[in-house]
């Protein structure tokens, strides 16, 4: 058995060193490239937002790779996500890509139709083995965390051009090569040195921007156009309003393990402009505006994939949102047509009305 599972950002050194933990072959996609997009594209449907065609793009080149079983995660809720596993399916099948793919879904009646679903990868592993497998992914995805969080700060504050983004790249790969909770702690350390070794100017006067948005678009540098990396090279230090870690914690853990930042924070601060579900992330979007404005934030981008139904739901109220906070919100939807120049542009004249308006404010 020859195991893949789609990109999303840094969402495979975590899910990687879970299914290696269990001793079972991965096979990676490579990394999401314009090849990856341009399959997703030709093949899946042509309104359906891009996280699917990536996706699709990813399955497909996994699988000319030698990867034989395939690992998607459903759902339900008003949002396509749910059916995305099905769609792609039967895509791959028409195409003649035979995958056996495993859809990891809350269950419909009994917690049995989830567990069987876990033993058809882990086969006769026990459930302590599995549980462990767990926890050490869950490691991962902190130990990425906090190396991207040092990035964000670090990068506006940079003297040499671009050091951030190595030093980064070098944390990530130590954090992905540990084999072992005892290793990972030691690549911790270790990437932590690499990212305290970029020399900065610490006393560089920045802006402070939040990510906001549905939550592919915001942990995958292909699919944002490398926001944090131009936002940082423009002299912003930015905040995501979704981890991977903390999603984890949240939805997987049932919010489980104390002191970790929570989604549900910013669905508490949604009222009165919001006071529902409204699928995806479109709650906690509205939300997050009003925390990070009490957090002194100087404004906020909302991120999100053409026809992403949620985020369209709360582009439509942030306007109000952003005049009662008196907090600048842009918008930025990305699809296949999406160029780097064309967002960088954008950005740079949002920097700029925020560092005026902060001018305005000084003085
Ligand atoms: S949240 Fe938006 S982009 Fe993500 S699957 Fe749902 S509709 Fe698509």
């Amino acid at each position: 058995m020859k195991v893949t599972f789609p990109h999303m950002g840094y969402l495979y050194v975590c899910v990687k060193g879970l299914l290696e933990y269990l001793d079972i072959e991965v096979i990676l996609p490579p990394p999401t490239s314009k090849r990856t997009l341009t399959l997703g594209t030709k093949y899946g449907p042509e309104f359906a937002c891009m996280p699917l065609k990536l996706n699709l793009g990813n399955m497909i080149e996994a699988s000319e790779l030698g990867a034989d079983t395939l690992i998607m995660i459903g759902g339900c809720g008003p949002c396509r996500f749910g059916y995305y596993a099905q769609v792609e399916y039967a895509i791959l099948k028409d195409l003649g890509y035979h995958y056996n793919m495993v859809v990891l879904e809350p269950p419909d009646k009994h917690i049995s139709e989830l567990t069987t679903r876990i033993r058809k990868i882990t086969g006769n592993k026990s459930w302590v083995q599995v549980i462990k497998a767990i926890r050490f992914a869950y490691q991962k995805s902190r130990a990425v965390d906090e190396v991207e969080l040092m990035s964000f700060k670090i990068r506006p504050r940079e003297l040499v051009l671009g050091e951030t983004d190595r030093a980064l790249a070098k944390a990530i790969k130590e954090i992905d090569n540990a084999a072992s909770p005892q290793q990972l702690q030691l690549a911790l350390l270790r990437s932590k040195d690499i990212m305290n070794s970029v020399a900065i100017d610490p006393n560089r006067p920045v802006i402070k921007i939040a990510l906001i948005g549905e939550i592919y678009t915001l942990l995958d540098p292909f699919s944002n156009l490398n926001i944090e990396r131009h936002l940082g090279r423009l002299g912003v230090e930015v905040d995501r309003s979704i981890y991977l870690s903390e999603w984890i914690n949240d939805h997987l853990f049932m919010g489980l393990l104390k002191g970790i930042r929570s989604t549900k924070e910013y669905c508490q601060s949604a009222a009165p402009f919001l006071n529902h579900f409204v699928g995806g992330h479109g709650l906690e979007t509205i939300g997050s505006v009003s925390v990070y404005a009490k957090r002194g934030y100087h404004g906020a981008i909302q991120l999100f994939p053409f026809t992403c139904m949620p985020e369209i739901v709360a582009q439509s109220i942030l306007p109000k949102v952003g005049d009662a906070l008196a907090m600048p919100v842009m918008t930025l939807i990305v699809d296949e047509h999406s160029g780097e120049a064309g967002m960088i542009t954008r950005l740079e004249a949002f920097v700029d009305l925020l560092t005026r308006k902060r001018e305005f404010k000084a003085n």
